[in-house]
């Protein structure tokens, strides 16, 4: 064990829980920081997990909801490398407005051989806009002269001259030390000079990456207290979890002079994945007793875990350490009386430090103060027997798999139903889906392969509105499309409004509710009228079922703010 740690700029001073009484040990333990940046790149390394998508609205509220959990850093993507990441940055300033978390722009520095004032990346970075920018180098004498090719004295140059390039733009820098443990093993000379140039050129945290996620905690501490002795730079850990050890490694890297710890809510990432900020941030906070997110926000945790596993459209792991709905619930029996009476035996931490219930549906939770949030934003009045009310109904509901914490429109309807609002622009008799297979089943959407076409889908909905009965029949590529069409083409000759109101996005998810019932499905519908964005829901065992509620509420959604008359 190493001692007498000079901490970096985040660190601030030694940890008081760990002061070496007088005679209590002979050696010297070692001084952890009382506080860590964390870093979340969920948005930008945990989107290269396979089959996760993000649209731009997704990535800006996913950033939402790591700026209520309150991290301090989000990087947002790589400005340049896609439309995409470009257009977030775009509309970030206007539609991000963060309270507790700064902006990170993530790219490369300057090409081999090209003047960091002519290079098109850095060029990109100093122009997205954000404070700080997180700057990838090589620190692996292998990837320079076998990838790169090109000579060690370039790559360091490079890295010297894009951090200074972008401190004269005013940015902060942080260098992402990329492969550092491994270029560390093979080459200390040439990591160590890499991370000399960045913090000689005004670096403020040198990140050192476990970049094939394959080292051991006791690799990654050796590695962290021989930089440590060299540098005193405030010093950042990445690590993957290929070897299924990011968390420790974090840890002990903290353990040996970290102040800055990178992953991503819920381990996203590619491959095995980042290291899990939902499991590093409490055994920071609660075992190592090191301040990461503000520690009354420590109970957002878990609802914001699931919120962002919602987003991404990714089943949260029922097993994942603090956050899964299974790591606190105790089968019944014996084993559940005893806990009962003494909780602390049979868990390692209190459950709801982390906001994860023992045996309550977390939503529920997320649910009570995003219930009284709404009321107060809808100017509605849910004291006593009506908030009574709404919280049974609300629950009953999510029982069934409905979850309100991410379909903002359908629990906005909730609440006014309760209110004893009940909305009547039109009324629906019946509607009906038709599919006529070809030689492809067809997609859902209206962003389905071009071959979908070879299966119609055909609705028919009846209405009433007012004493007019319509009969309205519409063809798609699928059962959301041609509802929606045969919606519109009953109701919309009376709501001009809805001209202006697409669907931008509908999320189908198949829930176990282990009930023995079988399955449901979950539907999401994203809804746009080119200003606001509202998200609807809806669950039945039946699809086109779903997907009629989500589409429903969504219809509803749009005719109760564009101040419709019936
Ligand atoms: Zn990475």
């Amino acid at each position: 064990m190493s001692t007498d740690h000079r901490h970096g700029a985040g660190g601030g001073g030694a940890h008081g829980g760990h002061g070496h009484a007088a005679g209590a040990h002979d050696y010297a333990l070692p001084e952890l920081p009382e506080a860590v940046d964390i870093f979340d790149t969920t948005l930008r390394d945990g989107s290269q997990q396979e089959g996760l998508s993000l649209t731009v609205d997704d990535k800006l509220r996913v950033a939402e909801q790591l700026d209520h959990l309150g991290v301090t850093y989000i990087e947002g993507g790589w400005p340049g490398a896609n439309p995409k990441d470009d257009e977030f940055f775009r509309r970030a300033p206007a539609e991000l407005r963060l309270s507790t978390s700064t902006l990170v722009a993530f790219g490369s520095t300057r090409r081999a051989g090209v003047r960091a004032a002519d290079d098109a990346v850095l060029e990109k970075l100093v122009s997205a806009g954000t404070p700080v920018v997180c700057l990838v180098a090589k620190s692996w004498d292998r990837h320079v002269t076998d990838a790169l090719r090109t000579s060690l004295e370039e790559a360091v140059a490079m890295v010297g001259d894009s951090v200074a390039h972008l401190r004269e733009h005013g940015k902060r820098v942080f260098l992402d030390a990329e492969h550092f443990f491994d270029g560390y093993r093979n080459n200390p000379d040439f990591a160590l000079r890499v991370l000399g140039a960045a913090q000689e050129a005004g670096a403020e945290a040198l990140v050192l990456c476990d970049t094939n996620g394959g080292n051991l905690p006791d690799d990654i501490g050796a590695a962290v207290a021989g930089v440590r002795e060299r540098t005193d730079a405030q010093l950042g850990i990445h690590c993957h979890n290929d070897a299924g050890c990011a968390v420790a490694n974090s840890l002990v890297a903290v353990q040996a002079g970290v102040t800055q710890v990178q992953g991503c809510i819920n381990g996203y990432g590619e491959r095995a994945g980042n290291a899990d900020l939902s499991a590093a941030i409490p055994n920071l906070s609660l075992k190592l007793n090191i301040r990461t997110i503000p520690t009354d926000r420590l109970e957002r945790l878990t609802p914001v875990a699931h919120h962002i596993a919602e987003l991404v459209n990714i089943a949260p792991n029922p097993q994942q350490p603090y956050v899964g709905a299974s790591v606190f619930a105790h089968k019944g029996g014996l084993h559940a009386s005893a806990v009962a009476r003494r909780r602390d035996l049979y868990e390692h931490a209190p459950p709801d430090l982390v906001g994860n219930g023992a045996r309550v549906v977390v939503s529920e939770m997320a649910g009570r103060s995003t219930l009284a949030m709404k009321a107060a934003e809808l100017g509605l009045d849910l004291d006593g027997e009506v908030a009574g009310r709404v919280l049974d109904e609300l629950k009953r509901l999510e029982h069934e798999g409905y979850h309100f914490e991410v379909a903002d429109g359908s629990l906005e309807l909730l609440l006014r139903r309760a209110g004893g609002w009940e909305p009547a622009y039109f009324e629906v008799e019946s509607y009906r889906v038709i599919t006529d297979h070809g030689s492809s089943t067809g997609g859902l959407v209206d962003s389905a392969p071009a071959d979908a076409a070879s299966a119609t889908t055909e609705a028919t909905v009846k209405v009433h509105i007012g004493q007019t009965r319509t009969v309205a029949t519409a063809e798609g590529n699928g059962p959301v499309n041609a509802l929606d069409g045969a919606l519109r083409q009953a109701i919309g000759p009376h709501f001009p409004a809805l001209l202006g109101v697409h669907l931008t996005d509908y999320r189908v998810r198949v829930l176990d509710t282990g009930k023995g019932t079988g399955a449901v499905t979950r539907v999401l519908v994203d809804t746009t009228d080119g200003a606001k964005t509202w998200t609807t829901i809806g669950v039945s065992e039946n699809i086109i079922e779903a997907s009629w509620q989500a589409l429903y509420d969504s219809i509803v959604f749009a005719l109760l703010h564009s101040d419709a008359k019936t």
